[in-house]
């Protein structure tokens, strides 16, 4: 490993593979400091039976304007571009086309007084948004739970609405870890280098990690918020406002589940099934994703945080009594896992995606504003209107880049 650099760039997840990229293009010496043994960080592509199955990041949110889809299609891969199940009609199973419509009006209603709500002076939470007694509140709240991440009580209205998806989702068939990972070939690299401190005291920055001490002029910082909100004691001197904006803006939860499906072919393809329509600790399914022999478990914040607890085992008894609540006790025998990832217990992520607490919108301006011409910020968590994305995270590693970038020019 080297023990010099001139830029390092400290995670290599979406952000930071961004912000090396564009660095080591404009022919600037840098490091890119990763603790796991693979790059993509949040985007996590595992492969079976000849697909890639995204274990963390898989919609190319907003694609027509999402940077990946162009760089997917330069890399050879194949776009689907198919209607997300959440776009099309749930199984009528056990959710009736009544109900069903009832529902969505409920939820149009839902993001109507939520789009008020944040319009006010004081910021509040997205609960403040539910209607008092309306049956559909807890399905309500479990799909805010899978979009911020967070319980609708903690995540702030105006954060919630500040997000600019455009709903336009696709997907890439080779999975979209693969795409992003791919766009670090070439770059320096360590990997399984913990970085443990960063001491900006002296002329040059020190980088101290498990596996010894880089040098650096400058730095972009681009770790997960629960990892800077924990740690105070990363930088020395400490920086309070960091460790600050990053609790303000905790890691929410959302966990995927792959079950293998036997006879799957009796559904359509990317099927959504609700495990409950009346609590916000259930899991949304996706049978025949992209239109594989899978079934696809979206859990969110508390329910996946519980079931966290008891491993991957845990989540498998709870989809498979779930899904057997909806298609009777046999179908248990079709089901096996294929795959899962847990977020929360990740040493190196602590969580899924970031939401602002209420009244904290302004944190992520903060987490993003450089300190002193020489350590710069990035990750999903520093962009205003793209954050929680593997865009976002992109888009802000680019921005980042180019702060360097001008620091450089002016000495
Ligand atoms: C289950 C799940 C589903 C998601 N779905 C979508 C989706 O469909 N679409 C979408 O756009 N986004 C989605 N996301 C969010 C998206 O994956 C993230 O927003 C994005 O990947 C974050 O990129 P990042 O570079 O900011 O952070 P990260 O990817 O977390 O990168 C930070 C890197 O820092 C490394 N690191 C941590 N600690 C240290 C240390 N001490 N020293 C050195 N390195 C360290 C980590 O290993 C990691 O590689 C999802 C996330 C999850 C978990």
């Amino acid at each position: 490993m080297p023990s010099d650099t001139e830029v390092a760039v400290i995670g290599g997840g979406a952000a930071g593979i961004a912000a090396a990229r564009r660095l080591t293009d404009a022919g600037v010496p840098c490091l890119l400091i990763e603790a796991r043994n693979r790059l993509g960080g949040r985007a996590y592509t595992v492969h079976h039976d000849g697909h890639g199955v995204d274990l963390g990041c898989g919609w190319l949110h907003s694609a027509e304007t999402n940077p990946f889809v162009h760089i997917a299609e330069q890399q050879g891969r194949r776009i689907d571009r198919s209607t997300p199940a959440w776009g099309r009609p749930a199984l009528e199973r056990n959710f009736p086309l009544a109900d069903q419509r009832d529902y969505q009006q409920a939820m149009a209603a839902y993001f109507e007084r939520l789009s008020e709500l944040a319009e006010r002076d004081v910021d509040v939470s997205c609960a403040a948004a539910f209607e008092p007694g309306n049956r559909w509140n807890g399905l309500i709240g479990a799909v805010v739970s899978y979009i911020s991440g967070g319980d609708a009580v903690r995540v702030s209205a105006r954060d919630f609405e500040n997000y600019a998806g455009t709903d336009v989702n696709w997907r890439v068939a080779e999975g979209y870890g693969t795409v992003i990972a791919a766009v670090a070939d070439g770059l320096d690299v360590a990997r399984e280098t913990v970085v443990e401190r960063i001491d900006h005291s002296g002329t040059r920055l020190r980088i101290e990690s498990n596996r010894g001490t880089i040098e650096a002029a400058r730095a972009i910082v681009t770790l997960p918020t629960d990892i800077l909100a924990a740690r105070d004691d990363l930088f020395l001197p400490a920086l309070p406002q960091k460790a600050e904006a990053a609790a303000g803006l905790p890691l929410g939860l959302a966990d995927k589940l792959y079950l293998r499906l036997e006879n799957a072919e009796e559904f359509g393809r990317d099927t959504r099934v609700f495990g409950r329509l009346d609590s916000k600790d259930t899991a949304s399914y996706t049978i025949r994703p992209q239109s594989r022999p899978h079934i696809e478990g979206y859990f969110g914040n508390g329910c996946a945080a519980e079931l966290e607890m008891g491993g991957v085992q845990a989540f498998v008894d709870f989809a498979v009594s779930q899904l057997a609540d909806v298609f009777g006790s046999d179908f248990k025998k079709r089901l096996s896992l294929l795959d899962m990832h847990l977020w929360a217990a990740d040493p190196f992520a602590r969580g899924s995606y970031s939401f602002a607490l209420p009244g904290r919108v302004d944190c992520r301006q903060t987490l993003a504003a450089p300190v002193d011409g020489r350590l710069f910020f990035a990750g999903e968590a520093c962009s205003k209107l793209d954050f929680s994305t593997a865009h976002g995270a992109y888009l802000t590693g680019l921005a980042a880049a180019e702060q360097v970038l001008a620091a450089r020019k002016r000495g």
